[in-house]
């Protein structure tokens, strides 16, 4: 009996896991991705993903940047089956420098993994990507990494997760030992014992143990781990929260797991536990009220494009998280914003290797479209209806540079590549009032300032001159009733300036100077985004 799409919908959704591993730099996210992909029989030796690394260094030399500095700078999208289900791993950049793409990227994610390194806690990079995690209330699992070696107190990092990031956290499993005396980890749910073995890191051996108590932990670990262990799990099962799945599900409980990426120590059970318990795609928000992935009319919403990836050509690719239906290569779609309807013919999809040409894809899925100039981000493409996504937030810059153009002679390529990228959402651009017109452009991170200067130069053959500015925060005002703002009262660590759609945005040095303006006019709203 062939099944109906909605049946065929039902079950392809149920099975999808779109994730993205959030972290700072260093924490091991390349390596637990590697493991993942191992496991799921994407790759096939250990290295390969830092292979790849290189290998697109050697290949995309439209990123000189990338190579120069070693990062990779755009996201992608790797993807596995394991166990029945179809596991789609979102890449965000793992560099300090990451961008406003980075964010966007999340949108397209279902659930997040959040790594942390044992020694170091919760970082500056991890707190920001949670940030924008738990805003659209997704659930966060974690994995704290490098077992192997001496760290925190697991409890202070319990703490620490909760005091930083404001999230309580259950713990799946728990450490026996640590860095040279790690002897395994006992699983909390499952009441198991998985041994580490620091000679042999390729077989893991699981013991069955009627609880923490139990006399074969002792014989393993010594006296002194196993009470501490009785201990510590003892104070968890007293003073610890209980595993709430449908606290998880609201993103207000991270379930924690301890291992070691490296020695693939760990990962395994993360990876079964993690695919039982995350979501499934849900249903998104549109102008056309909540579309369920199961609806059978395709629709989804580009959230990144990566421009120029062979200079050659001036190919684009626009990553589309599908939301609903389902996508069968040349199919015609509504490209809302543009008013018609667009063939899908040559789409994408993303192996830990390679990119091949998808032929179907479901809910929660990454395509790539070639692109010849017709997306943007936050584009909604949908069969059938005008409905619009609306995931894409967009994010207070808090790195200004006085922007000009070198060769006056160039004003027109300039302005007209100033205007596509900021367009594609690579950087924010506000002009000032007054008689001498600056333009600024604002950013969430330094490296958007390099590729948009490599870019200006590759792409439209424009030289430009970015000057640093102190400003650190900007800030839509918008005057309540019949107020007007008052220019002269943004003289101080501070100045007044237009966004693109003629908007009246304050840029404040630091965050005093934004309190006091704030304090002075209290009948002006000041907005972190574009109102
Ligand atoms: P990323 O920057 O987050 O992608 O981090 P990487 O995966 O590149 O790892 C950073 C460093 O930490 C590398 O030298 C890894 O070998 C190391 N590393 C990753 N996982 C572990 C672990 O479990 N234990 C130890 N000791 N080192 C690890």
């Amino acid at each position: 009996m062939t099944q109906t799409l909605r049946e065929e919908l039902k079950n392809e959704v149920a099975r999808r896991r779109t994730f993205a591993i959030i972290s700072h730099p260093d924490a091991g996210k390349t390596t637990l991705t590697e493991k993942l992909l191992l496991f799921g029989g994407a790759i096939h030796t250990a290295g390969s993903v830092k292979a790849r690394k290189a290998a697109r260094h050697a290949t995309s030399d439209w990123m000189e940047i990338e190579k120069q500095r070693g990062i990779s700078v755009t996201s992608s999208v790797m993807q596995f089956e394991y166990a029945g289900k179809h596991v789609n791993i979102l890449d965000t950049p793992g560099h300090q420098d990451f961008s406003e793409d980075t964010y966007r990227t999340l949108t397209a994610a279902d659930s997040a993994v959040m790594l942390i390194d044992v020694a170091k806690g919760v970082e500056a990079q991890t707190i920001k990507l949670f940030q924008v995690c738990a805003k659209r209330g997704i659930p966060i699992f974690t994995f704290i990494n490098k077992l192997d070696r001496e760290g925190q107190n697991p409890f202070d990092l319990l703490e620490e997760i909760e005091r930083v990031l404001g999230i309580r956290s259950v713990p799946m499993n728990w450490p026996i030992g640590m860095g040279r005396e790690l002897c395994g980890v006992y699983d909390r749910m499952k009441k198991q014992v998985e041994v580490f073995d620091g000679s042999d890191h390729s077989t893991i051996e699981v013991k069955k143990v009627e609880d923490y108590n139990d006399p074969l932990i002792r014989q393993m670990a010594g006296d002194y781990l196993a009470d501490q262990l009785v201990n510590e799990c003892e104070l968890l099962d007293v003073a610890g929260d209980p595993f709430d799945y449908e606290k998880v599900m609201q993103g207000q409980l991270t379930p924690v797991f301890f291992g070691s990426a490296v020695n693939n120590f760990g990962v395994q059970t993360f990876l079964e536990n993690f695919l039982q318990l995350a979501p499934q795609p849900a249903s998104r928000k549109s102008t056309e009220g909540e579309v369920e992935p199961t609806d059978e009319k395709f629709s989804g919403y580009i959230f990144k494009i990566q421009a120029n990836m062979n200079p050659a050509h001036r190919d684009r690719l626009a990553f589309l998280r599908i939301c609903s239906g389902k996508f069968e290569r040349g199919m015609s779609v509504r490209h809302v914003r543009a008013g018609k309807e667009i063939k899908l013919s040559q789409p994408q999809q993303f192996l830990a290797q390679d990119r091949e040409i998808v032929d179907t894809a479901y809910p929660g899925d990454i395509i790539g479209l070639f692109d010849p100039g017709i997306f943007r981000i936050g584009d909604s493409l949908s069969q059938g209806s005008s409905k619009v996504f609306d995931e894409l937030p967009t994010f207070s810059p808090e790195i200004f540079s006085k922007v000009s153009v070198k060769n006056a002679l160039k004003q027109k390529q300039y302005l007209k590549g100033l205007d596509q990228l900021t367009e594609e959402g690579m950087v924010q651009v506000f002009r000032s009032v007054g008689p001498f017109e600056d333009t600024y452009l604002g950013v969430v991170g330094q490296l958007q300032f390099d590729v948009f200067e490599y870019r200006m130069k590759n792409e439209y053959g424009v030289d430009i001159q970015l000057a640093r500015t102190p400003f650190q925060f900007a800030r839509w005002i918008v005057a309540e009733g019949s107020g007007k703002i008052d220019p002269t009262k943004f003289r101080i660590n501070s100045t007044l300036v237009k966004d693109k759609n003629d908007n009246d945005v304050a840029l404040f040095e630091n965050e005093y100077a934004m309190r006091t303006a704030m304090e002075r006019m209290p009948e002006v709203k000041f907005l972190e985004t574009a109102p």
